[in-house]
């Protein structure tokens, strides 16, 4: 079993439909309400342990309901949360507007997470412990960077997703070993649309990139290796929303798990695509099961 030890962000996604957002000083009469766990770091955990890694999340919700409702989501899951702190305070949230052209605008409000700021007492063994360290940039950097550290001192791959895109330090870039951005992240990152051309700077930093492309699939680069492209399956997606969580979350496993690169990334792949067929972030996220069953379907690519 793969142990993956998560860094990151728990949100209440709190989302309402309505036919068009409202502009300043409008009021608009929407459709429909739902709360929904999300949160990028809760997000990949909660993809690992479906998935079947052995799962311990690190972060901090609020003292109030939401963060008794995070807490549940993970651990119905499957992912261990006695790391994860409960502060004073609200817990994170995720105040998203989609419309009917489904487009989206969203105002995150850090909450319990601005308030993790480095390593309690116990993490730096449970990242000791794990065979990779899931890191995303929705926690303050100064706790990014602590668990990078941790992680490096104890040899434990790092796999950074460096989302909401920002420009990175360079110790955090010298502990990662593994840097998935998408598309747009690579492009903010490097100035570089072209996603070979990122690919290729990027390397100078890190020493494996994946980026990921939508639909198009996910482009592997290392150093020393020719660069490799891997499409995603052909689906009918109907939200795309933690496919890229979902990504990391099953790369992570798959790795962990001593698969060879281009067998890992078409397995997550293959989850990802699963869960964009299905509505919500966590809610959307397949099981061990459904993915190996898939994946055979997929290519004759062995779960
Ligand atoms: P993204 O964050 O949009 O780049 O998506 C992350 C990963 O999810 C991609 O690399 C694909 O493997 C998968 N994915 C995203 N959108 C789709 C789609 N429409 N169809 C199939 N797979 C997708």
């Amino acid at each position: 079993m793969t142990a993956i030890a998560v860094l990151g962000s728990t949100n209440m996604d709190l989302v309402a439909y309505v036919p068009k957002a409202p502009h300043p000083g409008e009021t608009v009469t929407g459709r429909e309400f739902r709360t929904v766990p999300g949160g990028k770091g809760a997000n990949q955990a909660v993809a690992a342990a479906r998935l079947g890694g052995e799962v311990v999340m690190i972060g901090a919700v609020g003292a109030d309901e939401f963060g008794v409702r995070l807490r549940a989501a993970l651990a119905a899951s499957g992912v261990e949360t006695a790391a994860l702190r409960t502060v004073e305070g609200a817990s994170g949230t995720a105040h998203i507007t989609v419309d009917d052209e489904g487009a989206n605008s969203i105002i995150v409000i850090p909450g319990a997470n601005g308030r993790v700021t480095g390593l309690e007492p116990g993490d730096d063994s449970r990242i000791g412990a794990a065979d990779c360290l899931l890191l995303q940039l929705e926690l303050p950097l100064e706790a990014v960077l602590a668990g990078a550290r941790a992680a490096r001192a104890h040899g434990v791959r790092t796999v950074l997703t460096p989302a909401p895109a920002q420009p990175l330090p360079a110790e955090l870039l010298a502990a990662t070993d593994l840097l998935v951005p998408n598309e747009h992240e690579a492009a903010a990152l490097t100035g570089l649309t072209d996603p070979h051309r990122a690919a290729e700077a990027l390397l100078r930093e890190v020493p494996e990139v994946v980026i990921t492309l939508g639909a198009a699939g996910s482009l592997y680069a290392a150093r020393g290796r020719a660069p490799l492209t891997v499409p995603a399956p052909r689906v009918r997606a109907v939200d795309t929303t933690a496919a890229g969580d979902t990504f990391v979350g099953a790369l992570a496993v798959a790795l962990g798990e001593g698969r060879p690169v281009p067998e890992a990334l078409r397995w997550a792949s293959v989850a990802a695509a699963l869960s964009v067929q299905r509505p919500g972030a966590q809610s959307s996220m397949p099981t061990r099961t459904e993915t190996d069953t898939a994946a055979l379907a997929a290519d004759g690519a062995t779960p």
